[in-house]
């Protein structure tokens, strides 16, 4: 069983095996310039993605849902959703994100008025100021908590899903609050209704996710075949993305600000931390000499194959390099940090803008 609530560390390959989750190299040929993620392996996985592969190709309509749960600070790991929503969004989906306030107050009790600040001070400014498009017409963006049609699918489709269902995917037990047991339908609703007839009818829907949230995407595939004849729901695809290692060596979480690079954290900071993370270098100099080092386990290395270095043939050298142990971690490190430094310093002037435009987003009008 996986538990979307909480920040164990997954196996990925038993993952794979154990919940029939396809592997995403079939694709590495067929996606007209990839995403950089998706040619690093960091995208690993998918369920029914030929769909989208199929609707790029020709040029059809597809849609994109991506939600955020505002329920802390925003670090370098989550920047990777808003890389795919931000590619996604130049082959022409329709965006759909949902701001999942519902779901941060049933299993965070992070209260709505909080939520709201949070999805824009935070998420939204941070969208913005990466690079997403709220000014296109074809991106909708709304707090689970203030849009009806959403709630009323959430309550159609739950009619045929049972306790003891819900029970099996997600382990709650007779003393799970009810809003907890309820919100997952809630979620499912805002992956579907891109597909309702007021919302552009059925078409082909990809939820871009960490594997943790694969329970929701079953759920919503589940449940997606019991409603086909009512409202001719094509099945959802998903992709599934490796979590970047946190800086200490665990997983990166924002509420353990030690193991995390903040989106929020002044230039200075950023660069510190890089300089402080874990790496993969030996117990000596002269080991590193003769052995190398190792990135696969380096956690600077993670950064700079994630985020700093765009150029494959640069990052290919970096890591040749490392294992033949010609760079040290020392020098490796500062070039590392002195990247990060110089993207924050570009992205803080970006998020200074971005948040007066983020203030309005959520007083649009929105049906889907
Ligand atoms: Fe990591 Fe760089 Fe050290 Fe290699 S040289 S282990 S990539 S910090």
């Amino acid at each position: 069983m996986i538990d979307p609530w909480s920040s164990a560390i997954i196996d990925y390959d038993k993952l794979t095996k154990q919940f029939g989750i396809k592997s995403f190299e079939e694709f590495e040929k067929e996606i007209e310039n990839p995403h950089f993620l998706m040619k690093r392996g960091i995208i690993f996985g998918h369920r029914d993605y030929g769909r989208i592969v199929k609707a790029m190709r020709e040029k059809k309509d597809f849609a994109v849902v991506s939600g955020m749960m505002p329920s802390g600070k925003m670090h370098i790991g989550h920047k990777m959703i808003v890389d795919q929503i931000i590619w996604y969004q130049k082959k022409g989906a329709d965006i759909f994100i949902p701001i999942a306030d519902m779901e941060a107050y049933s299993a965070r009790s992070v209260d709505f008025e909080q939520s709201r600040k949070l999805a824009v001070t935070e998420y939204l400014t941070n969208y913005i100021a990466l690079g997403v498009n709220f000014k296109k017409k074809n991106i909708s963006v709304y707090l689970q908590s203030e849009n009806k049609t959403v709630e009323d699918l959430a309550y159609i489709l739950a009619k045929k899903v049972t306790f003891n269902e819900m029970k099996a995917i997600y382990g709650f037990s007779g003393s799970t609050n009810l809003a907890h047991i309820y919100v997952p339908l809630i979620q499912v609703a805002d992956i579907l209704h891109p597909q309702i007839k007021e919302c552009g009818g059925p078409k082909p829907t990809v939820v871009p996710v960490g594997p943790d949230q694969d329970p929701h995407i079953r759920l919503t595939r589940d449940i997606a075949e019991r409603f086909k004849n009512k409202y001719n729901f094509i099945t959802p695809s998903s992709t599934y993305h490796r979590f970047i290692t946190g800086l200490t060596g665990d997983k990166m979480s924002s509420s353990k600000p030690k193991t995390a690079i903040f989106l929020s954290d002044p230039p200075n900071i950023a660069e510190k931390k890089v300089k402080s993370a874990k790496s993969g270098g030996r117990e000596s100099l002269d080991e590193q000499r003769e052995l190398g080092g190792v990135p696969d386990k380096c956690v600077v290395y993670e950064l700079l194959l994630y985020h700093l270095i765009e150029s494959d043939k640069e990052l290919l050298e970096l890591y040749n390099s490392c294992k033949n142990g010609n760079i040290l971690c020392g020098e490796c490190k500062l070039k590392a940090a002195a990247m990060m430094k110089d993207f924050f310093e570009k992205f803080s002037k970006k998020r200074e803008k971005a948040l007066k435009e983020a203030n309005k987003i959520l007083d649009r009008e929105n049906k889907c």
